[in-house]
């Protein structure tokens, strides 16, 4: 077996192969500890990306990797998405036809199988071992592994197998389980591991001394001058959506006063080394960068992060803000965000090369996003409850801080849903708006829209406070702007019950009320 080539880099696989632009919290280190080939026991909870976990790591070594599991409908699920994405997969399980065995068998022979997934059934067949022998089996993935628990109401036999399997292969094994509870590890590590102590990841996500905000974007500049001002003199991220803007907003904030310096991918490589420097170095320096400034910093004390944009997923936002704080003393985030952010999002993602299911996930990524940025209650419960953990209020977040005015929205909403409905969802929302609240734009006027009933309906809302609601209805993923109709504001199903009145939905008062701006008549 051969070490795994030090020039990949996960992380760039993690983007080629799956179109992710981040780890979650946790997968990077087990992903690590398992291309090194150690022995590993990873707790992480259900929907934490498990499955990454091994896939990653089979991709970078060398031969096959034999996964083995319990549901073979999640077995099938995952070798289907793996060939999708370009990688050699195969499942051996009750449930095959014959083909399909036949195709694993010739992949195995001819040694281009990377994923192996067989049911723990498998293993009492004589075969099986043969079968992996010739194999040149690298590393064995155990996907629930409290199965092997006796005492649990998992319990599956065949798991006891396992063992001995990782034993005449004589490779590295890495367990996985959401099930933690003490007595279930210790009984993973005897009858896995021989019980030899595997390297084991126990990490809740969570990062209690990270303070959480969010903002809608009023005066950008000026609010993260604001937020740099009440912390002058302590290290600090401000991550930005463009090159030219790390340029501009490190001047500004030299000119008030602070130590700062910009980073991104156009420097070349000396002076980006330079910052990583100073920035490792110096106290108090701020550094306004991509988010190409990050990997190789490992400064613990970095004391608050801003984005003065919107990130590109949550899993990207938790690993930016992630890097405040790491000595566990308090530390301060302020992420901005806007209608223009949302805009250039989606168009990034609609206009981008990936293919058509990567791009609706990624829409669902950034939904999530902005589902967490208007969030009506605890953020931390939220971003957790995104990750697969529950918590309870964190107290340390602004919502905990200030909870927000609620109002039920439905009314509002259902007035946008059927401006949008009564127009064959063929505008964005700026036309929709001047629709309720009943403007003579020539747009409207040409296409007759002031004789529709919903013309003139929203006189009660400003512009902006409109804007404000259409923003939580598309943060709600009641709607979405469809890329083939130029944006077009399109319902999505979670819409429907609202519309026919069987759900209410509650908005966030102070960004509807915040949005100030009287209606400037537009005639
Ligand atoms: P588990 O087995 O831990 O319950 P999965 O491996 O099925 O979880 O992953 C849960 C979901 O999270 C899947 O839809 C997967 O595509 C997604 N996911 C995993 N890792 C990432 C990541 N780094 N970025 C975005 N999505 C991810």
């Amino acid at each position: 077996m051969s070490e795994p080539d030090p020039s990949d880099d996960p992380s760039a696989l993690l983007a080629r192969v799956w179109g992710f632009d981040a780890f979650r919290p946790g997968q990077e280190e087990v992903v690590r500890a398992v291309i090194a080939g150690h022995n590993v026991l990873a707790i992480m909870p259900t929907g934490g990306g498990k499955s990454l976990c091994f896939q990653l790591p089979a991709l970078m070594r060398e031969g096959v990797t034999v996964v083995i599991s319990p549901l073979i409908a999640l077995m099938r699920d995952q070798v289907r998405a793996m060939k999708q994405a370009g990688v050699e997969a195969g499942a051996l399980t009750s449930g095959n036809t014959e083909e399909e065995t036949e195709e694993v068998f010739a992949a195995i022979d001819e040694g281009r199988l990377k994923l192996l997934y067989m049911a723990p059934e498998r293993l009492a067949s004589g075969g099986a071992l043969n079968l992996l022998r010739r194999a040149n089996v690298s590393l064995i993935a155990v996907d629930e592994a409290h199965c092997v628990s006796q005492w649990g109401h998992d319990f599956r036999p065949d798991y006891l197998r396992i063992g001995e399997l990782r034993r005449s292969l004589g490779v590295p094994l890495a367990a996985f389980t959401a099930t933690a509870d003490e007595e279930t590890r210790a009984e993973i590590v005897t009858r896995l591991f021989d019980g030899a102590p595997p390297e084991t990841f126990l990490r809740g996500f969570d990062r209690p001394n990270i303070h959480l905000a969010f903002s809608p974007k009023d005066q950008p500049r000026q609010q993260i001058l604001t937020f740099a001002a009440a912390r002058k003199g302590q290290s600090g991220i401000v991550y930005c959506g463009t090159r030219a803007k790390t340029e501009t907003l490190a001047r500004a904030l030299r000119e008030a006063g602070h130590s700062a310096c910009h980073y991104h991918g156009g420097m070349d490589a000396e002076d980006r080394r330079n910052v990583e420097v100073r920035f490792q170095q110096e106290d108090g320096l701020i550094v306004v960068a991509t988010v190409a400034f990050g990997m190789g910093v490992d400064k613990p004390d970095i004391r608050w992060v801003a984005h003065a944009d919107l990130p590109k997923s949550i899993e990207a936002y938790y690993q930016e803000i992630g890097r405040a704080g790491r000595d566990g003393a308090p530390a301060e985030t302020l992420t901005l965000y806007g209608p223009d952010d949302i805009r250039l999002r989606r168009s990034q993602i609609d206009e981008g090369l990936a293919p058509p299911e990567h791009k609706e996930a990624d829409h669902g990524r950034l939904n999530a996003l902005l589902g967490l940025a208007e969030a009506t209650g605890c953020r931390r419960v939220k971003l957790l409850r995104y990750f697969g953990e529950d918590a309870a209020d964190c107290g340390n977040c602004d919502l905990c801080d200030n909870p927000p005015d609620l109002f039920d929205g439905t009314e509002a909403v259902r007035k946008g849903l059927s401006a949008a409905l009564r127009t064959d969802e063929r505008f964005g929302a700026g036309h929709l708006i001047e629709i309720l609240l009943g403007s003579s734009t020539d747009k409207i006027m040409q296409r007759g829209h002031d004789k529709l009933p919903t013309f003139g309906i929203g006189r009660d809302l400003s512009r902006a406070q409109w804007q404000a609601v259409f923003r939580q209805m598309m943060g709600h993923d009641l709607m979405r702007p469809d890329a083939a109709r130029h944006g077009a504001l399109v319902m999505t199903a979670r819409a429907h019950p609202i519309l026919r009145g069987e759900e209410n939905i509650t908005l966030r008062r102070d960004l509807v009320t915040k949005a100030k701006t009287k209606n400037t008549a537009k005639a």
